[in-house]
């Protein structure tokens, strides 16, 4: 093999895959290092496509046993068959996985197997899994390295019984009492597959809402939803450690305000209290410049300290920690890298949860406004006022538009709907054209549809929503 290369790019999740194949259509000789078996990262194999999987599973279930019978449809003996549903999620993990492998082949890009570092000015070295080192050339080399879970101080993952994400979404049997820490969509997202599949699950958050950085609208709406589905919160707890005796672990916290003790035993717990990036001994010793998060500091064209050196992805210091945000950058850094202007709008990266009823955000909350001391008009539409919602026995929710005052410019969206996930990606579209509320107000929407209740939000935003 020709060990010179154009681009060399590490890691192989959303961020690197997509850069490379944008490299490839570009013209550009690519290879991309992978120290897993698979392609796809994170989000492939133990992140958005997994957990989405068991929750839709979950979700089917669920309303099989408690709403099919409500609108006339009558069933029996209801079984889970856990086994078969875990199936059915490493089915979809491996044909996806599978299906970047064959984008690689199709772009003619180099698939290199092993853990790579940079070990030169141009360098990059790969260890394959039977311990042998190559040594690569390129011009040009794009860390993304992605992100691992967090715990916090003292206690130890051992994915049997204090899990990680990766653990929870990969569980024999159902947990009879499950404690998730963090309240964050990680944590609400695996709490609600097993409640559904018969768990009794307690979240234990450090702060008093959940989902932090949420329009708060929007948390406490979401905090009644899941309440009434089950779902247990100590909320302002702090956990101060877990002991794991006769295989079932303890849980102590401490309630922040009362300084009140706590502790519930359970089967299994998992610990969902972020993510860190995945900063190798290579990146260190280079001394390529970091934040006060460890997350590798780059500029506009997601350079990094050192020249040639790009990075994107969880690993980087903008933005959230996305599978699309990554995707995004790995197209704008390969364009960079081939002569032209890539360019990603962190003012506009959706953001959605996908529990039932789903959540999903655009651009500014009312919070962050108020800090900016920016102006603003609300507008407000609830399902129960939708017609698609109400027939579809899902009337949960509201749409929430925000507009500058003066201007009328969308600068954020919030939704919590049983389709908001799908619904957000047009107030992305009209905020990326720098809409107003009226453009979105004064736009035809299909009836009977969810998205009406965004048109009547845009129009709330002027107090004459017409259904409310
Ligand atoms: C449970 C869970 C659910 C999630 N759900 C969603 C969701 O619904 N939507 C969403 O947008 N995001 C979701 N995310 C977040 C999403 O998975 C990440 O934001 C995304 O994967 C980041 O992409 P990345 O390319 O930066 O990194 P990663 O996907 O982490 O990929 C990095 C890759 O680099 C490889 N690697 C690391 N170091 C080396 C090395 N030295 N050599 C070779 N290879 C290396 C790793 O093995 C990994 O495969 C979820 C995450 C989790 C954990």
């Amino acid at each position: 093999m020709n060990n010179n290369f154009d681009v060399i790019i590490i890691g192989g999740g959303p961020g690197g895959y997509v850069c490379a194949i944008r490299c490839a259509q570009l013209g550009l000789k690519t290879a991309c290092i992978e120290s897993r078996d698979t392609l796809g990262g994170t989000c492939l194999n133990v992140g958005c496509i997994p957990s989405k999987s068991l929750l839709n599973s979950s979700e089917m279930y669920h309303k099989a046993q408690k709403e099919f019978h409500k609108i006339g449809i009558e069933t029996e003996n209801i079984k889970l068959n856990l086994s078969k549903m875990m199936n059915n999620k490493n089915k979809s993990v491996l044909t996806l996985t599978k299906g970047v492998e064959f984008l690689f082949k199709k772009n003619k890009i180099t698939h290199l197997k092993g853990i790579g570092a940079i070990s030169g000015k141009n360098i990059v070295t790969v260890r394959d899994h039977s311990g042998k080192d190559s040594t690569y050339n390129t011009k040009n080399i794009v860390i993304s390295t992605g992100s691992i879970p967090t715990s916090l101080p003292g206690i130890k993952i051992d994915e049997k019984n204090i899990v990680s994400s990766t653990g929870a979404l990969s569980f024999d049997k159902v947990p009879a009492e499950l404690v998730v820490i963090g309240g964050g969509y990680i944590g609400l997202e695996l709490s609600s597959v097993w409640k559904r599949l018969g768990a009794n699950v307690t979240v234990v958050e450090y702060l008093d809402n959940i989902l932090p950085g949420v329009d708060k609208d929007i948390s406490d709406e979401f905090l009644k939803i899941l309440t009434k589905q089950g779902i247990k919160f100590k909320l302002g707890s702090k956990v101060t450690d877990i002991s794991n005796t006769k295989n079932r672990p303890t849980i102590n916290f401490t309630k922040i305000e009362s300084e009140e003790k706590g502790k519930i035993e359970c089967d299994k717990v998992l610990i969902a209290v972020g993510r860190k990036p995945n900063i190798g001994k290579d990146i260190i010793d280079l001394g390529i410049k970091l934040d006060k998060r460890d997350q590798i500091q780059v500029n506009k064209k997601f350079e990094t300290s050192i020249k040639n050196v790009f990075a994107i992805g969880d690993v980087i210091d903008k933005g959230p920690m996305l599978a699309h945000k990554a995707e995004d950058e790995g197209i704008a850094v390969a364009e960079i890298i081939a002569g032209q202007a890539g360019h990603v709008n962190y003012d506009v990266i959706p953001a959605v949860i996908y529990t039932s009823p789903e959540i999903a955000m655009v651009g500014k909350t009312e919070n962050d406004l108020k800090k900016e001391n920016v102006k603003y008009k609300v507008g407000k539409f609830p399902f129960l006022a939708n017609s698609r919602a109400k027939v579809n026995n899902e009337a949960e929710g509201f749409v929430k538009i925000i507009a500058e005052a003066s201007t009328d410019k969308v600068l954020g969206v919030s939704i919590i709907s049983a389709v908001a996930g799908t619904m957000i990606a047009e107030l992305a579209l009209a905020m990326e054209f720098g809409a107003s509320s009226e453009d979105i107000a004064r736009t035809c929407h299909a009836h009977p549809t969810h998205s009406e209740a965004i048109k009547e939000a845009a129009m709330a935003v002027d107090k004459r929503p017409i259904h409310f």
